[in-house]
């Protein structure tokens, strides 16, 4: 199969044209239907916008987006973050959205609005998260990058953080995006090779409340940009292959204020007590299919705990909930969700952790 390419050399002669100044290109993006696509289009601005309040709102085609029905189908994008854009550079920017109906009420997918709300009320806490997105390469015939056509990679063990060219497959893709996230002003941390090969992982945070959400999303589409330029596609999809490959998650590092400060190991212990009694609420909300996804990831093989059972422990990787080795010996820290999907939504998760730990609301 050959992928449809144009001449990036070609197009660069174009991007090299100077912009006039006045005029700002910003990419309107939003979460589409399904809650897990990313649709973005573009207008120009006459003028450069300095926070994303000064973006006008923006409408769009909600029934090409599963977001709307035929009639009354324009739908409002409210522009809630704003970031550069390592794409077109200079003064261009990428605008990340929150999609509202004709009656001015938040749509289905738009987890922001609830997200923000508890964010809001939870301010004095200080909530931290810090979300390591894993993601699977696939080749244009969807399978997974640099694997041999009709047949399969040795078997998993060197590949994890792995390094050569029979050890990881795309790194072209994961420096790029690196860049682009650090140009963007996007929050990355880090990110490594994961165990199963065309498996990575970049890690954005600590972000403080509603700003997880805003900066994982926009990673993601820079993910999505980036690996189109290469003709390669992303997939969060929690399980790609089936069989003794692992799947890929999104573990949630989470913290408060006081879990921070001395002694903070007493109340990261009193937030797992908590999340233990809402095993099944959260294992709900962490993937788009209400736990369907997470399915056939949490196991309890390959680095996963039981979707069924919730349990906690230091530097236990096949627990639901694991609290770092460093932060039990230093006494404060943080704690890593293990269960969210890679495919989740990052608002409807950190939402859910401050609801349970502390607003003491029910999730549903
Ligand atoms: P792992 O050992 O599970 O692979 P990583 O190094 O991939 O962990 O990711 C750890 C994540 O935890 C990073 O995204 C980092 O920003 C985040 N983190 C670190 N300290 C805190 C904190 N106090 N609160 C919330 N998140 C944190
Ligand atoms: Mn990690
Ligand atoms: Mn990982
Ligand atoms: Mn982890």
């Amino acid at each position: 199969m050959t992928v449809p390419a144009t001449n990036k050399t070609v197009l660069n002669k174009y991007l090299d044209l100077p912009q006039p100044e006045e005029k700002v290109q910003v990419e309107y993006i939003w979460i589409d239907g399904s809650g897990e696509g990313i649709r973005a289009k573009c207008r120009t601005l006459d003028f450069n916008p300095k926070s994303p309040e000064e973006c006008p709102v923006w409408n769009f085609d909600g029934s090409s987006t599963e977001q709307a029905e035929g009639r009354d189908s324009d739908r409002y994008l409210q522009p809630v973050a704003m970031f550069k854009d390592p794409f077109r550079r200079g003064n261009n920017k990428l605008l990340m959205c929150a999609v509202y109906d004709h009656k001015l009420k938040p749509v289905k997918t738009n987890l922001r609005h609830t997200c923000k709300a508890a964010m809001d009320k939870a301010k004095a806490e200080e909530p931290w998260f810090g979300i390591e997105q894993e993601y699977t390469l696939l080749d244009y015939d969807k399978y997974p990058f640099g694997w041999p056509k009709k047949g399969f990679p040795g078997p998993q063990g060197p590949y994890y953080c792995g390094v050569g060219a029979n050890k990881v497959y795309g790194r072209d893709i994961v420096e790029a995006h690196y860049r682009a996230c650090l140009y963007a002003g996007i929050e990355i941390a880090g990110c490594n090779a994961e165990v199963m090969p065309a498996q990575w992982e970049f890690q954005v945070g600590p972000c403080l409340g509603i700003s997880m959400g805003d900066h994982l999303w926009v990673a993601r589409y820079l993910l999505h940009r980036v690996a189109e330029d290469f003709g390669v596609i992303v997939t969060f999809d929690p399980k790609p292959m089936s069989g003794d490959w692992n799947g890929a998650g999104a573990h949630t590092n989470y913290s408060t204020k006081a879990m921070r400060e001395e002694g903070g190991l007493k109340y990261i212990e009193d937030a797992i007590d908590k999340m233990a009694v809402r095993h099944a609420d959260h294992i709900v909300v962490y993937d788009p299919r209400g736990g369907k996804d997470n399915e056939r990831r949490l196991t309890g093989k390959h680095e996963t705990s039981s979707i069924h059972n919730f349990s906690a422990g230091v530097a236990n990787r096949g627990a639901s909930v694991r609290i770092p080795r460093q932060v039990a010996e230093d006494g404060k820290g943080y704690l890593e969700d293990r269960r969210p999907s890679s495919n989740c939504d990052p608002y409807a998760v950190t939402e859910a952790l401050v609801k349970t730990t502390i607003l003491d609301e029910p999730l549903f």
